[in-house]
């Protein structure tokens, strides 16, 4: 008889309980207490979900990030954080983000005052913030130097232990294994990670001896770098560290997830633990080898079920694959879903708008419970036991692979009609530079912003009235023209050479054009968490993309014909599209990306021929499809660099083409980057003080570079000089004719004071600099 279990659960809750409750409490709204309460609220119901499985995950909640909570249960905390006299969750509150609550509860400050608050609770440096393998959950970095050290602290851990049995449920807790929180941690001084092993073994031995003693029987341990690149001495660590955790008294499931273990398969399945999950989802072909390494004794945990995308699963399919193995392993077969639940939103009941038809297609975090539920019932009692439930499955299956919502002919043949010039420009670069010079007439270092402008109260409040049918779509209009003139006006006076008309009527770059095109439905509540209380509700691709009408051109038209200063078109690109969306799982990612590539180069064409000079596409995730192994890296580059090419490249000569991206980690992609062939392309670098443009010292970049010199992430103003110096490196590496003037990424979380004055610095920074040409 197989077990069922689950290996993580949404926290957030499903109407976002966590997230508003947290930043009431941060705002000094409602006290400690109260939040804490929530907290409680919300584990005693996501464990109420999971009382039908054999084992239910503890550990898996957490009040900001659950990497942040291992550093604090292994009493692993940065030197200024430690002497903290207040109640942990404030001091754990500090190093997420800065700060804990506010003192007074006066919060809600005019603009002005905000740029000078300083009334914040024992303000710390944050802790830096980065993303979860391939997913788009963002962890906060341990940090490593020579005198890191650890002491447990389990009360935490085992308060919810203690909670979730009087909630009934059988335990299994959660922790992330000793050499995934080192691989994941950074060093602050020139300390490996590696070398601080053994201060951390014993901390992990007293934690499993604890967790033992506390009558706990599986702890599920998560070491997920299994699917990345080991060298030789991380797989050792990996032998040393799990033959020391053997014998604490509990038995261990490895849990690797997110890819296939490759190279480090054989280690995985000789650990001295007693089970192995495998993500099956990822690593299906690897599911023999597995069979054959693993021990007779171990228990082999198989994620069936896919916890990072929203689609139902065939369960009969799965049946035929699961039956012969469930014989032969017979309670050694353990069912979850491939990861945690992390990345998947709650609950499909409460989407009310999605389409019938696609609704019966999708499965959230508690319908893939449920599946797995049915499967287990299913290989326990024989399928004739659950006979209608399986048939109700395989009709959602068999609906969804021949719907028409699905595929579209005409977006096949013109996919068919792709090939090599479609994303090939006319003429090389400097022919295409010199004609677009001579049109726009730019002066040296152009001055440009990345898109978007302040979204202010006033404009989301439009958004919302429009939405609610409060406003007709001719006031709306009028309301965002109303800010589009603005911004112009704005861009105007401050003397910039490239206008942008400022996104007024975007809420988010993907969902803008997801919107608008055939093969996107959105969900009401389907929120996924980024980081802290923060969430995202990605688009779903459903069907076969293709573009119904022009989406940007009369906002573009409009803003350009109050100005004869060129007004950039702005578009995003396949690549962020798809990277920022559920995507569809019965075609290859490239395909899509494709479809959604042909999709923006119509909009591309009739920017251009509706007279778009400029026209950015931006491509600010490109960098985060980067597959988990080295060797994968290529293929992706090469489809994804295609598309954007396919997407972009359709233009004339004197169209100028702009990219962006929101990142600075760039040397290791700068050879696919070139290739985009993007005219100008703009990218983050303020913060990082220019280090990125190492990138350009071993590679030519053959055309022009808009280096970020105003960090737009802080309320921060950098002065004229701080901008001249930062252009001053980066001419070092960059012609001055081909180097642009611009800010990091766009400004939409910024707000007009800050952003007024720190461009008019940016633009006598740029005048400057040219004239001490
Ligand atoms: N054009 C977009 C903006 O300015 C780009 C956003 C991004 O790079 N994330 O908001
Ligand atoms: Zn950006």
């Amino acid at each position: 008889m197989a077990l069922i279990h689950n290996l993580g659960f949404p926290r957030i809750g499903a109407k976002r309980e966590l997230k508003f409750a947290l930043e009431a409490y941060w705002q000094g709204e409602t006290n400690l207490a109260a939040l804490k309460q929530t907290g409680a609220a919300l584990r005693a119901r996501h464990w109420g979900y999971q009382a039908g499985l054999d084992l239910v995950p503890v550990g898996d909640f957490s009040f900001y990030d659950q990497v942040l909570d291992t550093s604090f249960l292994l009493g692993h905390l940065p030197a200024r954080v430690r002497e903290f006299t207040g109640d942990p969750l404030d001091n754990y509150f500090r190093l997420a983000r800065g700060r804990s609550a506010h003192v007074s509860a006066q919060t809600t400050a005019a603009d002005t005052q905000a740029l000078t608050d300083t009334c914040c609770h024992h303000a710390v440096v944050a802790g830096e913030m980065t993303k979860w393998f391939d997913t788009n959950y963002h962890y906060i970095v341990p940090e490593f130097s020579a005198d890191s050290r650890f002491a447990l602290n389990a009360d935490a851990l085992l308060a919810q232990i203690a909670e979730a049995r009087a909630a009934q449920v059988n335990v299994k807790p959660v922790l992330i294994g000793p050499l995934t929180y080192l691989a994941l941690g950074k060093s602050k001084d020139q300390t490996d990670p590696l070398s601080l092993l053994p201060k951390l073994l014993p901390v992990y031995r007293e934690l499993l001896q604890t967790l033992s003693a506390a009558q706990v029987q599986w702890v599920q341990i998560d070491e997920p770098i299994l699917a990345k690149d080991l060298t030789a001495n991380w797989q050792q660590a990996f032998a040393q560290a799990y033959q020391q955790l053997d014998g604490c008294g509990v038995q261990l499931l490895l849990t690797s997830y997110f890819g296939p273990l490759q190279d480090n398969l054989p280690l995985a399945c000789q650990l001295p633990v007693q089970g192995l999950h495998l993500d099956l989802i990822n690593a299906n072909a690897e599911l023999p080898a597995v069979l054959a390494a693993l021990g007779r004794d171990k228990v082999l945990s198989l994620g069936v079920i896919n916890g990072r995308n929203i689609w139902k699963t065939d369960l009969t399919a799965l049946l035929d694959l699961l039956e012969p193995i469930a014989a032969d392993l017979g309670s050694r077969l353990w069912l979850a879903p491939s990861c945690s639940l992390l990345h998947v939103p709650v609950d499909l009941n409460r989407e009310k708008k999605l389409p019938a038809e696609v609704k019966n297609w999708l499965a959230f975090a508690c319908e893939k419970l449920a599946e797995l539920q049915l499967l287990g019932r299913a290989l326990k009692f024989g399928r004739a036991a659950v006979a209608a439930e399986l048939a109700d499955n395989a009709a959602a299956i068999n609906a969804r692979r021949s719907s028409t919502l699905v595929h579209n002919p005409a977006v096949q043949a013109a996919l068919a009609a792709v090939n090599t010039n479609t994303g090939q420009r006319l003429s090389p670069y400097p022919v295409r530079a010199q004609v677009q010079q001579q049109q726009l007439q730019l002066p040296a270092l152009p001055t440009t912003t990345i898109g978007s402008f302040p979204q202010t109260a006033q404009i989301r409040q439009a958004r919302s009235r429009f939405k609610a049918g409060e406003l007709d779509l001719a006031g709306y209009q009028q309301a965002m023209q109303a800010e589009i003139a603005y911004c112009v006006q704005m861009q105007e006076q401050l003397g910039l050479d490239v206008l942008a008309h400022g996104e007024a009527e975007r809420n988010d770059m993907v969902e803008y054009f997801g919107e608008q095109l055939e093969g996107y439905v959105f969900s009401q509540a389907g929120w996924v968490q980024s980081y802290g209380s923060r969430c995202v509700k990605p688009p779903i691709i459903v069907g076969d993309i293709s573009r119904k009408a022009p989406m940007t051109l009369e906002w573009t038209r409009y803003a350009q014909s109050l100005t004869d200063k060129p007004m950039k078109g702005m578009l995003t690109g396949p690549v962020t599209m798809l990277n920022w969306s559920f995507v569809r799982d019965d075609q290859p990612r490239s395909l899509t990306c494709l479809q959604l590539a042909l999709a923006v180069r119509a909009e591309v064409l009739d920017l251009e021929a509706a007279g778009v000079q400029i026209i950015q596409i931006d491509e600010a995730a490109l960098r985060e499809g980067l597959p988990l192994r080295r060797a994968d890296w290529e293929h992706y580059l090469q489809w994804a660099v295609a598309a954007f090419r396919v997407c972009a490249n359709g233009v004339q000569d004197q169209t100028q083409i702009h990219t962006h991206m929101c990142y600075s980690d760039f040397n290791d992609i700068i050879a696919a980057i070139a290739q985009m062939d993007a005219d100008v392309i703009t990218i983050e670098t303020a913060r990082s003080d220019m280090a990125l443009l190492a990138a350009f010292e071993h590679f030519d970049y053959p055309n022009a570079i808009g280096p970020g010199v105003y960090d737009i992430h802080s309320p921060n103003i950098p002065t004229v000089a701080q901008m001249v110096s930062l252009l001053q490196n980066a001419a070092q590496q960059i012609p001055l004719e081909r180097l642009w003037v611009n800010p990091d990424c766009g400004l939409k979380t910024r707000k007009w004071p800050e952003v007024l004055p720190a461009l008019e610095r940016m633009v006598a920074a740029a005048k400057q600099l040219r004239l001490s040409r």
